[in-house]
C-alpha cells in the first residue's frame, strides 16, 4: 500500500537498524560545491522523528530525523564560514549553510537546560550507514501548523505506528520525565 504522503524518506520504506559498534560519520550539506561537512565521533542517541516547526525537514517529508550526541564530538572541518545561526533567540541554536538551508547541528548553550552537552544532528546528511534508528515521533501535531491537512493527522498516526514510531505530541515519555526531573532537581523539589 503506497501512501500520498512521506513521513521521512529514511523511514518511508523501513528503518535501518543501528549498527554494533558504529563510531560516528561526516555530516555533509547540500550544497554541490564547498559543502560545509561536520565530523561526529559518536554513535547517535535518541533519534527520533519531529514534527515542530523548527528542525529542519528533507523536501516533501512532513517530519524531520533528528538525534543527539555529546558536542565535544562535534567538529566542522570543512566551509565554516557558510555557517549560520538560523534563530540567535532560539533555545537551539540551529547551525544552518547559508547556501543550501541545510541545517548542520543544533546547540544549547544554556547550562542549565536538561540537554545542556548535547547537540542536535540529521544522521541522514551523512553517508555511513549504522545510526541509531529512529524511536518514536514527536510533536506530531506540529505538523499542522506547517500546512498539513488537520483531516490527514489519523492516517499519519497510523501510519507512524506502522513504522513503529509511536506518536507523541511532544517528546517521548521518557524524555519529558528526564526534563522534569531535571526541573525538579534544580527547585530542589527532588534530592540530586
Ligand atoms: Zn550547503
Ligand atoms: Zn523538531
Amino acid at each position: 500500500m503506497s501512501n500520498a504522503f512521506s513521513i521521512h524518506p529514511a523511514v518511508d520504506n523501513g528503518i535501518q537498524p543501528a549498527a554494533e559498534h558504529f563510531t560516528g560519520g561526516t555530516l555533509v550539506c547540500h550544497c554541490s560545491q564547498d559543502p560545509v561537512r561536520v565530523r561526529v565521533d559518536a554513535q547517535s542517541a535518541h533519534n527520533h522523528a519531529c514534527g515542530c516547526t523548527k528542525c529542519w525537514k528533507p523536501a516533501g517529508a512532513l517530519f524531520s530525523m533528528v538525534a543527539v550526541v555529546p558536542r565535544d564530538k562535534v567538529r566542522v572541518t570543512d566551509n565554516a564560514d557558510k555557517l549560520e545561526v538560523v534563530d540567535p533567540k532560539a533555545t537551539i541554536q540551529r547551525h544552518a549553510c547559508s547556501r543550501c538551508g541545510v541545517h548542520m547541528f543544533g546547540r544549547i548553550e544554556n547550562p542549565d537546560h536538561p540537554f545542556y552537552g548535547l547537540d542536535f544532528i540529521h544522521t541522514e546528511l551523512s553517508s555511513e550507514q549504522g545510526w541509531s534508528e529512529p524511536q518514536f515521533a514527536a510533536f506530531v501535531s506540529s505538523i499542522i501548523e506547517t500546512g498539513t491537512d488537520p483531516a490527514l493527522m489519523h492516517a499519519v498516526r497510523a501510519r507512524l505506528r506502522t513504522l513503529g514510531l509511536e506518536p507523541y505530541d511532544c517528546l517521548s515519555p521518557e524524555l519529558m520525565d528526564a526534563i522534569a526531573t531535571h526541573t525538579a532537581k534544580a527547585k530542589g523539589t527532588l534530592k540530586p
